[in-house]
């Protein structure tokens, strides 16, 4: 059950409905969000929603038997819209595309890319400073000082900035150079980070695990919402089966699944989850097909030369392409 209460809700109004809950209904949890105030509570039995609706504080109550409950779309009918900087929404109404680099690698690659992405019409564009490598021996990132460059060189061409947080000590020093956090598939459980998420105000893209559930994905996503951040973009990017023809397996049943239990955004990302460059225009077609919310490609000058991931990066003319193709298929749907 959900209590979504008044803004202007006392704080004795508050403290003797929450003993009311705990004693009648089960556990209760207070949640405050930049958004709204809600108590979420797990019934111990079942319990009649009209004995809350009639408390002083209270806007409404949802009955919600899902496991996963602030992200259900049983007590929110309407898609979220999530608010990216001073100008762009992210929901399941609209469509976007989020393009770049897998690694920020230097300032002319970054300007360069960026340029291209611009006069495409792109708006969001990712780069990581801090890399998760399966390899230590690996390119690991530049770091702070790149994301900071990369922040200024996409902000001054007017879009805006994805990139990936790897730990919660590292957030106070990317806060002012990223605009939405990436919470990246081997970190898709990392509680702590994920509690961290929850305290911020920006919005988190969130990526399904190497070999995580469906579920799993919405608990984690139940963790940043109950942290008190509502802005999260569920990502779709491939897991991990006994297929190894290619890198993961893009498990696009996921897209009709999640936007039926949530009300928030889904994007795909077919360069990860397909891993095999020549493949990925058709997996982000069928992603589009799948009806996700927008979509994650990684693009590079010379993909050839990427110091991560080159083997799945599109190059500027093969995504000039599919980027012709993809508007096409949404056709008047785009925005
Ligand atoms: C990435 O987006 O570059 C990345 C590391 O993705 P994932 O966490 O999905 O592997
Ligand atoms: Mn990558």
């Amino acid at each position: 059950m959900i209590i979504k209460l008044k803004k202007e809700i006392t704080s004795q109004e508050l403290e003797s409905m929450s003993s009311y809950v705990k004693e009648n209904v089960g556990t209760v949890k207070l949640v405050r969000t930049k958004e709204g105030q809600y108590m979420v509570c797990i019934p111990q039995e079942d319990f009649d929603i009209r004995n809350i609706g009639k408390w002083a504080g209270v806007e409404d109550v949802f009955r919600v038997n899902d496991k996963h409950k602030l992200v259900s779309h049983k007590w929110k009918i309407s898609p979220s819209s999530i608010q990216v900087g001073e100008n762009l929404s992210i929901s399941q109404e609209q469509f976007h595309l989020i393009a770049g680099p897998c690694s920020i690698e230097s300032e002319k690659q970054v300007h360069n890319t960026a340029a291209f992405l611009r006069k495409q019409g792109i708006k969001l564009m990712r780069g990581g400073a801090f890399k998760p490598r399966s390899s230590p021996y690996s390119f690991r990132g530049l770091g702070l000082s790149g994301l900071k460059f990369f922040h200024r060189i996409v902000h001054d061409m007017g879009m805006l900035v994805v990139s990936e947080i790897l730990d919660p000590s590292q957030l106070d020093e990317m806060y002012p150079y990223v605009d939405i956090f990436q919470i990246g598939a081997r970190n898709s459980q990392n509680f702590i980070l994920l509690d961290c998420m929850g305290s911020v105000d920006k919005p988190v893209l969130l990526k399904r695990g190497l070999s995580g559930s469906l579920d799993e994905l919405l608990y984690s996503a139940e963790y940043i919402f109950s942290g008190g951040n509502e802005n999260i973009i569920l990502c779709e990017r491939g897991i991990r089966t006994f297929e190894t023809a290619y890198r993961n397996v893009l498990d696009l049943n996921a897209v009709p699944y999640l936007k039926e239990r949530s009300h928030l955004p889904v994007f795909v990302d077919p360069s990860h989850g397909i891993g095999v460059r020549r493949f990925v225009p058709t997996m982000c077609m069928a992603a589009v097909g799948s009806g996700c919310d927008g979509l994650m490609i990684e693009v590079h000058e010379i993909p050839e030369k990427s110091k991560s991931d080159g083997d799945q990066t599109l190059n500027f003319r093969e995504f000039e392409i599919l980027y012709q193709q993809i508007k096409s298929l949404r056709k008047g749907f785009y925005n």
